[in-house]
């Protein structure tokens, strides 16, 4: 393959990465403004949208070493994590089940695009975006970590919550 071709999949891959990104904050910063009763996963929700900014910022970064500027960037919707966001979204008295598991399905989707995308980085021979990309890489693993681990306490806190009487609390 041509390094124009490879040129031409990575900055293709990093437009995907930038709109999945952008996708990742409109998911998490409205659960974000929803959560009462738990302020821990509140917590690292904020945590996680600070470091979806820096993110972003580090794709930019790429793009505009490869003369790609923000201007190029044209966020489009992608249909599989748009499904995700939905079922996030349905107002049910499970709702912190459902985004548990939404943002957990995810973070695996943001685990593989970087995955696929530094092989494709270095393919091309630009290790700086490389670099970026696994940065972003191990933040993603971290949250996908954070989330698995947390599950069984959101699981026994809401249930909890619901012998209370606090019935669709988030
Ligand atoms: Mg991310
Ligand atoms: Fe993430």
């Amino acid at each position: 393959m041509s390094d124009n071709e490879t040129r031409e999949i990575f900055i293709t891959g990093l437009k995907n990465a930038h709109a999945m990104e952008n996708q990742a904050l409109s998911i998490m910063k409205p659960q974000v403004k929803r959560i009462e009763n738990y302020p821990d996963v509140a917590a690292k929700l904020e945590q996680h949208i600070t470091e979806t900014e820096g993110q972003i910022a580090r794709i930019e970064e790429i793009l505009s070493g490869l003369d790609e500027g923000h201007s190029a960037l044209k966020d489009i919707a992608l249909s599989f994590t748009g499904t995700m966001a939905a079922m996030g979204h349905t107002v049910a008295g499970d709702e912190i089940l459902k985004n548990s598991f939404a943002n957990f399905a995810f973070e695996n989707f943001e685990i593989a695009a970087y995955n696929s995308l530094i092989v494709i980085a270095e393919a091309g021979g630009y290790n700086a975006g490389s670099n970026g990309l696994k940065a972003n890489l191990a933040e993603e693993k971290a949250m996908a970590f954070w989330l698995e681990q947390n599950l069984a306490a959101v699981t026994e806190r809401f249930l909890s919550l619901r012998e209370a009487g606090e019935e669709a609390k988030v």
